[in-house]
């Protein structure tokens, strides 16, 4: 997903995170971390800047869709309110960690390492993608910095694990495209490929989009959402990646009526008029509040249950 920040931000808040300050400290976890991470990413501080991906390449940029819906500020004394942290860097796994690495010959089908590590795709029996092993090892390491009362990298590494659990929970992070439609462009291979590309990220900019200008439908049921009562985080998600799969075809059905055919032979980014131009049918609506509405319980449990208990220690 894209506006990681804003459901996190207002999960948080439900989950009873207030303006408890933490001090920013250095990262100290290079012999503790197991997964490799891109040489050259840049392990950066963002506090009081944007959570949004900036890039050079327009294809992955995200910036014409922002606005500081969520207000950071910068640090005083060292200090930042930990619900800026947790929301902040929600969104830092897609600031370039993942990208460039040789992880698995299958993440050619995820369109490389990064897609690779925040996807879980299945068709048929069929399964590509460790999103849901990301959002684990986070959660292991936010344990350990807990445990070793630091609370920065403690909710830092939880902001991480949130990350994945949101795109795990996303209906596009769950299926390229529907059994139905690789019949259909069986022998229109470029058509398959860049339509999947296409709707995939395009759907995810128009619900930023909106996730970052407050609409008050998507904020009002990430605020309504009832927390879910985590036992076992690893059992825990499955259900609710099998929800997104669920949605899913209904989803890309809706995507198929707005844009059809004509994003099959380019990359396509849509315009922040062309957003606007979108009239989503009711029951596009339905699915996406849905969507939002399973992925902030979950978020709001584990914030509950994984990072709630720490403050004040
Ligand atoms: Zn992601």
């Amino acid at each position: 997903m894209i506006a990681h920040d804003v459901l996190t931000y207002i999960c948080a808040r439900c989950a009873g995170i207030g303006e408890e300050e933490i001090l920013i400290r250095p990262y100290n976890y290079k012999g503790t971390e197991t997964r490799p991470i891109c040489g050259d990413y840049e392990l950066s501080n963002r506090e009081g800047g944007r959570p949004v991906v900036a890039s050079d390449d327009p294809r992955y940029d995200e910036s014409e869709y922002y606005t500081d819906f969520i207000k950071y500020s910068y640090p005083k004394k060292g200090k930042v309110p930990l619900i800026q942290v947790l929301s902040l860097y929600s969104a830092e796994p897609d600031w370039g960690m993942d990208s460039g690495l040789k992880i698995s010959p299958l993440q050619a089908l995820t369109g490389g390492s990064q897609g690779y590590r925040h996807l879980r795709y299945g068709l048929f029996l069929f399964r590509a993608g460790i999103v849901h092993r990301m959002a684990l090892h986070f959660f292991d390491l936010a344990q350990i910095a807990f445990n070793r009362r630091d609370m920065y990298w403690g909710v830092r590494f939880s902001a991480r694990a949130i990350h994945y659990i949101e795109d795990l929970l996303t209906p596009v992070h769950t299926k390229p495209f529907t059994e139905m439609f690789l019949f259909e462009k069986m022998f229109h291979a470029k058509d398959l490929y860049f339509i999947t590309y296409n709707y995939h990220l395009n759907f995810e900019r128009f619900v930023a989009y909106h996730l970052w200008h407050g609409n008050g439908l998507y904020t009002g049921i990430i605020e309504s959402a009832v927390p879910f009562e985590l036992l076992d985080l690893q059992k825990d998600l499955l259900p609710g990646s099998r929800i997104a799969r669920r949605l899913f075809p209904l989803i890309f059905k809706e995507c198929k009526n707005i844009w059809g055919d004509t994003m099959k032979d380019r990359f396509v980014k849509i315009s922040i008029e062309d957003i606007n131009m979108i009239r989503p049918t009711d029951r596009f609506q339905k699915s996406i509040l849905s969507w939002l509405e399973f992925s902030a319980s979950l978020v709001k449990g584990y914030i509950k249950k994984f990072v709630k208990p720490y403050i004040g220690n």
